[in-house]
């Protein structure tokens, strides 16, 4: 990607970037780690893995994207998870901080029509459809 958008892209998802270190930085404090790949900062372990298991989707979500930050369970989901949660960073670059109302919206339209709110919503298929996996 270009220097100059690249820049905008990491502006434009920041809000959610803040949120996903905020997050991060409390799993720091908890026995999680942090590490970097490429322009994503991955966080895992501590209190990290337990916000991870108690969103409603349950114990079973290895891993969730925040802006330029991806949280996960352990090390191992993250590897797991990558290329899924790399599509998702790409839909945070293109929405920025209109991807958390966009992605709600989706899922209630989504759940409206009868759908799985989270397998159906269309922000989930594309991630699933490029790179398989959760
Ligand atoms: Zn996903």
């Amino acid at each position: 990607m270009h220097a100059v958008l690249q820049v905008l892209a990491f502006a434009w998802a920041s809000p959610y970037t803040l949120l996903g270190a905020s997050i991060g930085l409390v799993g720091l404090c908890t026995g999680g780690r942090v590490r970097r790949r490429g322009r994503i900062v991955e966080f895992y372990g501590g209190a990290v893995k337990w916000f991870i298991t108690h969103l409603p989707s349950g114990q079973f979500t290895l891993a969730m994207t925040l802006g330029h930050t991806v949280l996960g369970q352990s090390d191992a989901s993250l590897d797991i998870a990558r290329e899924h949660e790399m599509v998702h960073v790409r839909q945070y670059e293109r929405w920025g901080v209109l991807f958390g109302p966009a992605y709600l919206l989706a899922s209630l339209g989504v759940w409206m029509r009868g759908g799985r709110a989270y397998r159906d919503n269309p922000f989930e298929r594309e991630a699933y459809d490029e790179a398989g996996g959760d």
